[in-house]
Protein backbone atom coordinates (compact mmCIF):
# COMPACT_ATOMS: atom_id res chain seq x y z
CA UNK A 1 0.00 0.00 0.00
CA UNK A 2 3.12 2.20 1.06
CA UNK A 3 4.52 1.66 -2.69
CA UNK A 4 1.15 2.17 -4.63
CA UNK A 5 0.94 5.49 -2.20
CA UNK A 6 4.35 6.78 -3.09
CA UNK A 7 4.27 5.61 -7.33
CA UNK A 8 0.77 7.60 -6.97
CA UNK A 9 2.75 10.44 -5.73
CA UNK A 10 5.23 10.45 -8.08
CA UNK A 11 3.28 10.16 -10.66
CA UNK A 12 0.95 13.61 -9.27
CA UNK A 13 3.99 15.19 -9.03
CA UNK A 14 5.98 14.24 -12.69
CA UNK A 15 2.07 15.04 -14.14
CA UNK A 16 2.38 18.49 -12.35
CA UNK A 17 5.76 18.90 -13.90
CA UNK A 18 4.61 18.15 -17.07
CA UNK A 19 2.02 20.50 -16.83
CA UNK A 20 3.82 23.75 -15.53
CA UNK A 21 6.32 22.74 -18.38
CA UNK A 22 3.43 22.26 -21.07
CA UNK A 23 2.43 26.21 -19.41
CA UNK A 24 5.96 27.61 -19.84
CA UNK A 25 6.26 26.29 -24.14
CA UNK A 26 2.63 27.67 -24.43
CA UNK A 27 3.33 30.72 -22.84
CA UNK A 28 6.39 31.21 -25.33
CA UNK A 29 5.04 30.42 -28.08
CA UNK A 30 2.05 32.33 -27.81
CA UNK A 31 4.95 35.58 -27.10
CA UNK A 32 5.59 34.27 -30.41
CA UNK A 33 2.61 33.61 -31.80
CA UNK A 34 2.05 37.78 -30.96
CA UNK A 35 5.00 38.59 -32.58
CA UNK A 36 4.62 36.40 -36.20
CA UNK A 37 1.40 37.30 -36.69
CA UNK A 38 -0.34 33.75 -35.60
CA UNK A 39 -3.29 35.64 -34.43
CA UNK A 40 -6.93 36.90 -36.43
CA UNK A 41 -9.47 38.07 -35.58
CA UNK A 42 -13.19 36.58 -36.71
CA UNK A 43 -16.35 38.98 -36.60
CA UNK A 44 -19.76 37.44 -35.83
CA UNK A 45 -23.14 39.62 -36.75
CA UNK A 46 -25.01 41.05 -33.67
CA UNK A 47 -28.75 41.24 -35.69
CA UNK A 48 -31.88 43.49 -35.19
CA UNK A 49 -34.24 40.37 -34.22
CA UNK A 50 -37.06 42.23 -36.78
CA UNK A 51 -34.85 42.99 -39.90
CA UNK A 52 -32.09 40.37 -39.19
CA UNK A 53 -29.88 42.78 -40.20
CA UNK A 54 -26.62 42.95 -38.76
CA UNK A 55 -26.18 46.69 -36.13
CA UNK A 56 -22.69 45.15 -34.82
CA UNK A 57 -19.81 42.67 -35.22
CA UNK A 58 -18.80 40.86 -32.13
CA UNK A 59 -14.57 40.72 -32.84
CA UNK A 60 -13.52 37.13 -31.70
CA UNK A 61 -9.87 36.24 -31.33
CA UNK A 62 -8.35 33.41 -32.82
CA UNK A 63 -5.11 31.83 -33.05
CA UNK A 64 -3.93 29.69 -36.16
CA UNK A 65 -1.17 27.40 -35.05
CA UNK A 66 1.21 26.80 -37.18
CA UNK A 67 1.28 22.61 -36.00
CA UNK A 68 -1.90 22.57 -33.90
CA UNK A 69 -4.28 24.71 -36.38
CA UNK A 70 -7.08 27.17 -35.19
CA UNK A 71 -6.61 27.16 -31.39
CA UNK A 72 -9.83 28.23 -29.24
CA UNK A 73 -9.68 31.31 -27.40
CA UNK A 74 -11.31 29.61 -24.69
CA UNK A 75 -7.82 27.57 -24.34
CA UNK A 76 -5.54 30.53 -24.53
CA UNK A 77 -7.10 33.85 -23.17
CA UNK A 78 -7.42 32.03 -19.47
CA UNK A 79 -3.51 31.75 -19.79
CA UNK A 80 -2.87 35.29 -21.53
CA UNK A 81 -4.54 36.40 -18.50
CA UNK A 82 -2.51 34.75 -16.23
CA UNK A 83 0.88 35.43 -17.92
CA UNK A 84 -0.11 39.04 -18.37
CA UNK A 85 0.23 38.65 -22.13
CA UNK A 86 -3.53 39.76 -22.07
CA UNK A 87 -2.23 43.30 -22.36
CA UNK A 88 -0.82 43.02 -25.56
CA UNK A 89 -3.03 40.60 -27.06
CA UNK A 90 -5.96 43.05 -25.84
CA UNK A 91 -4.18 46.21 -27.31
CA UNK A 92 -3.86 44.16 -30.46
CA UNK A 93 -7.38 43.43 -30.53
CA UNK A 94 -8.94 46.44 -29.94
CA UNK A 95 -6.91 48.30 -32.35
CA UNK A 96 -7.29 45.59 -35.33
CA UNK A 97 -10.96 45.44 -34.69
CA UNK A 98 -11.11 49.20 -34.76
CA UNK A 99 -9.31 49.45 -37.75
CA UNK A 100 -12.01 46.88 -39.49
CA UNK A 101 -14.81 48.58 -38.67
CA UNK A 102 -13.41 52.14 -39.82
CA UNK A 103 -12.80 49.93 -43.11
CA UNK A 104 -16.81 48.90 -42.73
CA UNK A 105 -18.07 52.33 -41.96
CA UNK A 106 -16.05 53.54 -44.89
CA UNK A 107 -18.14 51.31 -47.63
CA UNK A 108 -21.12 53.48 -46.09
CA UNK A 109 -22.11 51.03 -43.28
CA UNK A 110 -21.74 54.45 -41.09
CA UNK A 111 -23.68 53.38 -38.35
CA UNK A 112 -22.33 49.36 -37.81
CA UNK A 113 -20.52 49.29 -34.41
CA UNK A 114 -18.09 46.70 -32.98
CA UNK A 115 -18.42 44.75 -30.35
CA UNK A 116 -14.63 43.54 -28.11
CA UNK A 117 -14.25 41.54 -25.39
CA UNK A 118 -12.54 43.05 -22.26
CA UNK A 119 -11.12 40.55 -19.56
CA UNK A 120 -10.83 41.79 -15.76
CA UNK A 121 -7.40 41.25 -16.11
CA UNK A 122 -6.93 43.88 -18.95
CA UNK A 123 -8.67 46.70 -16.45
CA UNK A 124 -6.30 45.41 -13.79
CA UNK A 125 -3.49 45.45 -15.52
CA UNK A 126 -4.23 49.40 -16.72
CA UNK A 127 -6.33 49.22 -19.39
CA UNK A 128 -7.54 53.14 -19.65
CA UNK A 129 -9.37 55.65 -21.04
CA UNK A 130 -6.68 57.19 -22.45
CA UNK A 131 -5.74 53.78 -23.89
CA UNK A 132 -8.91 53.01 -25.87
CA UNK A 133 -9.22 57.17 -26.48
CA UNK A 134 -6.03 57.13 -28.76
CA UNK A 135 -6.74 53.48 -30.14
CA UNK A 136 -9.76 55.39 -31.22
CA UNK A 137 -8.17 58.45 -32.78
CA UNK A 138 -5.69 56.75 -34.39
CA UNK A 139 -8.44 54.56 -36.12
CA UNK A 140 -11.08 57.45 -36.91
CA UNK A 141 -14.08 55.69 -34.92
CA UNK A 142 -15.83 57.45 -32.75
CA UNK A 143 -16.20 56.44 -29.50
CA UNK A 144 -20.22 55.25 -29.93
CA UNK A 145 -19.41 53.05 -32.61
CA UNK A 146 -17.31 50.70 -29.94
CA UNK A 147 -18.59 48.64 -27.61
CA UNK A 148 -16.77 46.87 -24.65
CA UNK A 149 -18.30 43.77 -23.44
CA UNK A 150 -16.99 42.70 -20.07
CA UNK A 151 -18.23 39.80 -17.39
CA UNK A 152 -20.43 39.82 -14.50
CA UNK A 153 -17.41 38.84 -12.64
CA UNK A 154 -15.91 41.82 -12.82
CA UNK A 155 -19.01 44.37 -12.05
CA UNK A 156 -18.83 42.66 -8.92
CA UNK A 157 -15.70 42.08 -7.96
CA UNK A 158 -16.21 46.29 -6.95
CA UNK A 159 -12.57 46.77 -7.09
CA UNK A 160 -11.81 50.57 -7.11
CA UNK A 161 -9.17 51.17 -9.37
CA UNK A 162 -11.35 48.71 -11.93
CA UNK A 163 -14.64 50.59 -11.21
CA UNK A 164 -12.76 53.87 -11.42
CA UNK A 165 -11.53 52.72 -14.82
CA UNK A 166 -14.65 51.29 -15.89
CA UNK A 167 -16.43 54.75 -15.46
CA UNK A 168 -13.39 56.36 -17.16
CA UNK A 169 -14.61 54.28 -20.37
CA UNK A 170 -18.26 55.29 -20.26
CA UNK A 171 -17.46 59.07 -19.91
CA UNK A 172 -15.55 58.67 -23.11
CA UNK A 173 -18.73 58.03 -24.60
CA UNK A 174 -17.92 53.93 -25.38
CA UNK A 175 -20.47 51.84 -24.52
CA UNK A 176 -20.39 48.99 -22.07
CA UNK A 177 -22.13 45.47 -22.04
CA UNK A 178 -22.70 42.74 -19.34
CA UNK A 179 -20.84 39.52 -21.29
CA UNK A 180 -22.82 36.22 -19.93
CA UNK A 181 -25.55 38.01 -18.11
CA UNK A 182 -27.09 35.41 -15.94
CA UNK A 183 -24.06 33.38 -15.28
CA UNK A 184 -22.64 32.46 -11.45
CA UNK A 185 -24.04 35.76 -9.67
CA UNK A 186 -27.45 36.44 -8.30
CA UNK A 187 -27.13 40.16 -6.54
CA UNK A 188 -28.28 42.90 -9.35
CA UNK A 189 -26.82 45.48 -7.25
CA UNK A 190 -23.89 46.45 -9.76
CA UNK A 191 -26.50 47.49 -12.93
CA UNK A 192 -27.01 50.17 -10.28
CA UNK A 193 -23.81 51.45 -9.56
CA UNK A 194 -22.35 50.55 -13.23
CA UNK A 195 -23.68 52.52 -16.08
CA UNK A 196 -23.73 49.92 -18.07
CA UNK A 197 -25.60 50.38 -21.97
CA UNK A 198 -26.56 46.78 -22.56
CA UNK A 199 -26.77 43.32 -21.50
CA UNK A 200 -26.00 40.01 -23.66
CA UNK A 201 -27.92 36.50 -22.32
CA UNK A 202 -25.81 33.82 -22.18
CA UNK A 203 -26.43 31.19 -24.53
CA UNK A 204 -26.91 28.54 -22.01
CA UNK A 205 -30.27 30.40 -21.14
CA UNK A 206 -31.00 30.76 -24.87
CA UNK A 207 -30.17 26.71 -25.57
CA UNK A 208 -33.72 25.17 -24.10
CA UNK A 209 -36.08 27.65 -25.63
CA UNK A 210 -38.95 27.55 -26.00
CA UNK A 211 -39.45 24.20 -24.91
CA UNK A 212 -37.49 24.17 -21.15
CA UNK A 213 -39.81 26.28 -18.78
CA UNK A 214 -37.12 26.95 -16.62
CA UNK A 215 -35.76 29.09 -19.58
CA UNK A 216 -38.35 30.58 -20.92
CA UNK A 217 -39.01 32.69 -17.28
CA UNK A 218 -35.53 33.38 -16.79
CA UNK A 219 -35.22 34.88 -20.29
CA UNK A 220 -38.65 36.60 -19.47
CA UNK A 221 -37.29 38.15 -16.28
CA UNK A 222 -34.29 39.35 -18.29
CA UNK A 223 -36.46 40.92 -20.68
CA UNK A 224 -38.15 42.62 -17.99
CA UNK A 225 -34.92 43.75 -16.31
CA UNK A 226 -33.43 45.11 -19.42
CA UNK A 227 -37.06 46.87 -20.47
CA UNK A 228 -37.18 48.71 -16.95
CA UNK A 229 -33.61 49.03 -16.83
CA UNK A 230 -33.60 50.97 -20.62
CA UNK A 231 -30.92 48.73 -21.54
CA UNK A 232 -30.19 47.50 -24.98
CA UNK A 233 -30.56 43.21 -24.89
CA UNK A 234 -28.65 40.77 -26.94
CA UNK A 235 -29.77 37.03 -26.64
CA UNK A 236 -26.44 34.59 -27.67
CA UNK A 237 -26.38 31.88 -29.05
CA UNK A 238 -29.38 31.35 -31.40
CA UNK A 239 -29.11 28.62 -33.53
CA UNK A 240 -32.66 27.53 -34.93
CA UNK A 241 -35.72 29.65 -36.14
CA UNK A 242 -38.11 28.67 -32.96
CA UNK A 243 -35.35 30.22 -30.60
CA UNK A 244 -35.62 33.82 -32.92
CA UNK A 245 -39.51 33.46 -32.84
CA UNK A 246 -39.63 33.47 -29.26
CA UNK A 247 -37.21 36.01 -28.78
CA UNK A 248 -38.65 38.06 -31.21
CA UNK A 249 -42.42 37.94 -30.08
CA UNK A 250 -41.05 38.65 -26.12
CA UNK A 251 -39.11 41.70 -27.50
CA UNK A 252 -35.60 40.68 -27.12
CA UNK A 253 -34.39 43.37 -29.16
CA UNK A 254 -31.07 41.88 -30.71
CA UNK A 255 -29.84 38.48 -31.59
CA UNK A 256 -26.79 36.42 -32.68
CA UNK A 257 -25.81 33.01 -33.25
CA UNK A 258 -25.39 30.45 -35.84
CA UNK A 259 -29.18 30.70 -36.98
CA UNK A 260 -27.94 34.65 -38.09
CA UNK A 261 -24.37 33.72 -38.81
CA UNK A 262 -21.21 32.39 -37.88
CA UNK A 263 -17.87 34.22 -36.81
CA UNK A 264 -16.50 35.00 -40.35
CA UNK A 265 -13.10 36.52 -41.52
CA UNK A 266 -12.69 40.60 -41.47
CA UNK A 267 -12.71 39.89 -45.81
CA UNK A 268 -15.54 37.80 -45.47
CA UNK A 269 -17.96 40.49 -43.78
CA UNK A 270 -16.75 42.88 -46.25
CA UNK A 271 -17.52 40.91 -49.23
CA UNK A 272 -21.49 40.59 -47.13
CA UNK A 273 -21.91 43.56 -46.71
CA UNK A 274 -21.11 45.31 -49.74
CA UNK A 275 -23.56 42.69 -51.46
CA UNK A 276 -25.79 41.43 -48.53
CA UNK A 277 -27.54 38.20 -49.23
CA UNK A 278 -30.16 36.31 -46.99
P1 LIG B 1 -18.15 34.99 -25.67
O1 LIG B 1 -17.72 36.40 -25.54
O2 LIG B 1 -19.33 34.57 -24.86
O3 LIG B 1 -18.34 34.73 -27.21
C1 LIG B 1 -19.34 33.93 -27.76
C2 LIG B 1 -18.83 32.53 -28.09
O4 LIG B 1 -19.94 31.73 -28.52
C3 LIG B 1 -17.85 32.50 -29.24
O5 LIG B 1 -16.95 31.43 -28.98
C4 LIG B 1 -18.74 32.19 -30.44
O6 LIG B 1 -18.04 31.63 -31.53
C5 LIG B 1 -19.69 31.21 -29.81
N1 LIG B 1 -21.00 31.18 -30.50
C6 LIG B 1 -21.60 32.17 -31.19
N2 LIG B 1 -22.80 31.79 -31.65
C7 LIG B 1 -23.00 30.53 -31.23
C8 LIG B 1 -24.08 29.58 -31.39
O7 LIG B 1 -25.11 29.84 -32.00
N3 LIG B 1 -23.92 28.37 -30.79
C9 LIG B 1 -22.81 28.03 -30.09
N4 LIG B 1 -22.74 26.83 -29.56
N5 LIG B 1 -21.76 28.90 -29.92
C10 LIG B 1 -21.87 30.13 -30.48
P2 LIG B 1 -15.37 31.61 -29.15
O8 LIG B 1 -15.09 32.43 -30.37
O9 LIG B 1 -14.77 30.26 -29.04
O10 LIG B 1 -14.95 32.48 -27.90
C11 LIG B 1 -15.02 31.95 -26.60
C12 LIG B 1 -14.78 33.01 -25.56
O11 LIG B 1 -13.44 33.49 -25.60
C13 LIG B 1 -15.65 34.25 -25.75
O12 LIG B 1 -16.94 34.00 -25.24
C14 LIG B 1 -14.87 35.27 -24.95
O13 LIG B 1 -15.18 35.18 -23.58
C15 LIG B 1 -13.43 34.83 -25.16
N6 LIG B 1 -12.80 35.71 -26.17
C16 LIG B 1 -12.86 35.62 -27.52
N7 LIG B 1 -12.16 36.62 -28.10
C17 LIG B 1 -11.66 37.36 -27.07
C18 LIG B 1 -10.83 38.54 -27.00
O14 LIG B 1 -10.43 39.14 -28.02
N8 LIG B 1 -10.49 39.00 -25.76
C19 LIG B 1 -10.92 38.38 -24.62
N9 LIG B 1 -10.56 38.90 -23.44
N10 LIG B 1 -11.69 37.28 -24.64
C20 LIG B 1 -12.06 36.77 -25.86
CA1 LIG C 1 -18.52 38.36 -25.73
CA1 LIG D 1 -21.02 35.83 -24.06
CA1 LIG E 1 -19.16 33.03 -22.91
Amino acid sequence: AKEAGRRRYQFFTVGMQRSIRAKAELEQELRRALERQELILEYQPVADVLTRRPVAYEALVRWCHPRHGMVSPARFIPLAEETGLIEPLGRWVLETACRQLRVWQGMGCSDLCVAVNVSARQLELGLCAADVESILVASGVRPASLILEITEGLMLDGRAESCGRLQALRDLGVRLAVDDFGTGYSSLGYLKRFPVDELKIDRSFVQGLPDSSDDVSLVEAIIGIARSLNLALVAEGVENQRQLAFLRDRGCGLVQGYFLGRPASGEAVSAWLACPSE
